[in-house]
């Protein structure tokens, strides 16, 4: 079978290499399309393949038609909303992501971010430390719970809501179940959201929630800007002085935020989330296993259109 890795944004070639050898030894061939510049590149380079490996890559309806042979696409990552899942089923394509992969990279990152914003990023003005403050896990999936771990090891209580796990679940994870969204937000310190972007929960996060949050509270969103209402949010945070918003995935009013509301906002210069080279390489090679697992034995363990 041919398996295109379809990367805009390339993985390391110590990644790429290491796809290759894992998709060889199942008996397929890998093609390279990276940095292609733009739709019309992908949807030329899919005409023949049996299957995708991607990241932040687009497949919609359009490439969806073009990929006459595709079976199956794997999404590197944990976030899949840069597939077309009801295209993807209509054309009868299997679709993965590689859960856990990268959640440390990312878990590492939420972790930074409240402490670059405790310290003022890093001005010389006093900050404030994040031990014994209290930590809100918005969605306790894989990143939510590492999260969760380390803030623990740093001496924040630490308090979580999933509305598709039960409290006992939570508590197994170590964290204090919150109870509602609404006691989440009012009773932290810090909330870190880690829902995924789906049409229940994108712009989900807005004024009534943010504004609900305790004096000198931070919000930190390494999820997908998506899910922030951000008029909203821009209205907490005139009307909130004191509350702050950093983020790994810049929101569309990231100017006005920054201009407005100065060291109280920050926002990586480029998604940075999963950006360690062991998440590239882990994410990478469990995508191509999938691939080979899924046509060796049909194994769909991964699908998330089933
Ligand atoms: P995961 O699938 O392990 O966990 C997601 C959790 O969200 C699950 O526990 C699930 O029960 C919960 N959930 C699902 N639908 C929900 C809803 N409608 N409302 C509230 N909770 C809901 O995913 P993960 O690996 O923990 O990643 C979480 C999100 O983080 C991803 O969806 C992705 O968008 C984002 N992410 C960002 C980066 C980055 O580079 N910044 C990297 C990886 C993941």
């Amino acid at each position: 079978m041919k398996v295109l890795l379809a990367t805009q944004k390339p993985f390391a070639a110590a990644a790429v290499a290491e796809i290759r050898k894992v998709v060889e030894d199942g008996g397929h061939s890998l093609v390279l399309l990276e940095k292609y510049a733009g739709q019309s590149d992908l949807v030329a380079a899919v005409a023949d393949v049996e299957a995708m490996i991607i990241r932040s890559d687009k497949v919609t309806a359009e490439v969806l038609d073009a990929a006459k042979n595709l079976r199956i696409v794997v999404r590197a990552g944990a976030g899949y909303d840069n597939v077309d899942l009801a295209a993807a089923t209509a054309h009868g394509v299997v679709v993965m992501n590689t859960p856990g992969q990268n959640s440390n990279a990312v878990a590492e990152l939420a972790i930074a971010l409240m402490i670059f914003m405790a310290r003022n990023q890093f001005t010389p003005a006093t900050g404030t430390e994040i031990q014994g403050k209290t930590l809100g896990i918005q969605a306790f999936g894989n990143v939510g719970r590492l999260v969760g771990k380390k803030a623990e090891a740093l001496g924040m209580k630490v308090m979580a809501i999933d509305p598709f796990l039960p409290d006992e679940k939570i508590i197994e994870g170590g964290a204090e179940p919150a109870g509602s969204l609404e006691a989440l937000y009012s009773s932290c310190d810090y909330v870190s959201v880690h829902i995924p972007a789906t049409p229940e929960t994108i712009g989900s996060i807005g004024y009534d929630l943010i504004a609900k949050m305790p004096k000198g509270a931070t919000l930190v969103n390494t999820a997908r800007k998506e899910v922030i209402d951000e008029a909203g949010l821009e209205k907490a945070l005139e009307e909130r002085q004191d509350l702050k918003y950093v983020t790994d995935v810049a929101p569309d009013n990231l100017a006005v935020l920054k201009e407005k509301f100065g060291l109280r906002v920050f926002a990586t210069p480029k998604k940075m989330g999963a950006q360690s080279a062991e998440a590239n390489v882990n994410a990478g090679i469990a995508a191509a296993r999938q691939i080979c697992a899924y046509f060796a034995e049909g194994c769909t363990r991964f699908q998330v259109n089933k």
